[in-house]
């Protein structure tokens, strides 16, 4: 293909993504297909690239993968012999939570909520093209993202997180009476519960409002000023409740928690999502691969956050438990691969400026950790994308899951047009997605957000994202 013809193509390109971002789809519309030429594809599982490959998308999905597809109506993008890997799932995000959550908040959830949309945008246009947002008042952008009116990732979202007086979530200052409503429960970022009857109440709450699934600080956090870390609320039967309304809807439960005592009361309970666990030991790791449970692994915000530079609105109380927590991790993560749990990743960044580090996370499995425990490139992909893939579509039934109807996390015909552009492998060298430019091209249910495979100067060029540039004082 000459330039000139290759510059239409693209901008034909850019077009359909217009187009198809602007009208809804209707089943007697014809789809639109896209033909990507010229691509190494790495499915998400395989350990090998098929080289060579076209790739067509046909409307939202990818119809079909081999060499030579001929699509004379396809608008067609050359994909310059780079890699095409499925787009990134981050399964630990907190867009509407920003750093100090013990000194309460001096913006209101208008601000909030805006900062999260550019956060959404943000992290799309970087390679991440699902999050689960887990814990916060993302109930409305997912919603608004779903129906195109806001750019943004595919989101799985819980809505405020569900946590005791005392526990996790309870981010009330010391002067703050018995059910006070403090900052995050205000905006809808958490709730404070104690009891079945009011646990019940708030898990139905946030179903009905369209959470996917449900959030519970199971245990004690570091970012928080109350709970010690091994506390033992809320209670089973508190626990309990939560499952029991998640299974209401055909969905699961996520935990916080870093304890053995913690893991083993969320399992007994039913829990299904596992987050942190750097405390945890053999004794809830071997209980967790028997019921087959899943570990969300926070490589660079647990590990190397905890392990040296602390935010610097933590207290001392919070660098305190942060070291405790420190002083279990390298076990934790052995055990963990040991009993080879099944693992996918999650940043769990928070804080307005922080967005850029969920790239940071997806990479430090071959990056941040001591040698010794090192993850491979190809390993630490799969974390970020069929792992993440598989979880959300076993762990979810048809009445509560948006995006089940078809795979996330792969490229494979019939698959969700997720895909990414890479200069370069990231299954050989993980370590290439830290370098915006190496990011060619995002397209996120079959549209394009990212696009360096033309000329700058042509006008379906899309540039790359811009960090924030802000850092908001607490
Ligand atoms: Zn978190």
């Amino acid at each position: 293909m000459n330039k000139r013809t290759f510059l239409v193509s693209a901008l034909l390109a850019a077009t359909v993504a217009v187009t198809s971002a602007m009208a809804p789809a209707n089943a007697e519309d014809k789809p639109t297909q896209v033909l990507i030429v010229n691509v190494d594809v790495w499915d998400g599982t395989s350990e090998e690239l098929k080289k060579g490959v076209d790739v067509l998308v046909e409307g939202n999905k990818i119809k079909k993968i081999a060499r030579g597809i001929k699509a004379p109506n396809a608008t067609t993008i050359n994909g310059q012999g780079g890699t095409m890997t499925p787009g990134l799932i981050d399964m630990h995000q907190h867009l509407t939570l920003n750093g100090g959550t013990a000194a309460g908040n001096k913006w209101d959830a208008y601000v909030q909520g805006a900062h999260a949309s550019r956060a959404a945008e943000y992290l799309l246009r970087s390679g991440f093209t699902t999050i689960r947002d887990i814990a916060g008042m993302t109930l409305g952008l997912k919603k608004a993202i779903n129906e195109d009116i806001l750019p943004g990732p595919r989101m799985y979202v819980s809505g405020p997180a569900l946590g005791p007086t005392g526990g996790h979530s309870d981010w009330a200052t010391r002067v703050d009476g018995v059910g006070h409503q403090n900052y995050q429960q205000k905006v809808g970022n958490t709730h404070v519960i104690d009891g079945r009857a009011e646990w019940l109440k708030a898990a139905r709450w946030n179903m009905r409002n369209g959470a996917d699934f449900l959030k519970v600080m199971a245990g004690g956090g570091v970012a928080s000023e109350f709970d010690p870390l091994h506390l033992q609320s809320p209670s089973p039967e508190e626990m309990e409740a939560a499952v029991q309304v998640a299974k209401e809807y055909g969905s699961y439960v996520a935990i916080h928690a870093y304890t053995d005592d913690a893991y083993l009361k969320s399992l007994k309970a039913g829990v299904r999502s596992f987050e942190h666990g750097f405390l945890a030991t053999e004794k809830s790791i071997k209980e967790l691969k028997k019921a087959d449970a899943w570990w969300s692994f926070q490589p660079y915000g647990g590990y190397a956050l905890l392990c040296g530079a602390y935010p610097d609105w933590y207290t001392d109380v919070m660098i305190k438990k942060g070291k405790m927590v420190c002083e279990g991790v390298v076990n934790a993560i052995k055990t963990m691969k040991k009993y080879k749990i099944k693992t996918f990743n999650g940043s769990d960044m928070f804080g307005w400026d922080n967005w850029h580090n969920a790239l940071v996370n997806a990479a430090a499995p071959t990056t941040l950790l001591p040698e010794d425990l090192r993850y491979t490139s190809l390993e630490t992909m799969k974390m970020s994308t069929s792992l993440p893939g598989q979880f959300l579509r076993e762990e979810t039934n048809q009445n509560r899951n948006d995006f089940i109807a078809a795979k996330l996390g792969v490229v494979e015909e019939g698959a969700w047009a997720d895909v990414l552009i890479w200069k370069g492998s990231p299954i050989k060298d993980v370590s290439l997605i830290l370098e915006e430019k190496n990011l060619q091209m995002v397209m996120k249910d079959g549209k394009v957000y990212k696009n360096l495979l033309v000329d700058p100067e042509h006008e379906s060029f899309r540039a790359a994202p811009a960090p924030s540039g802000h850092s908001f004082n607490m």
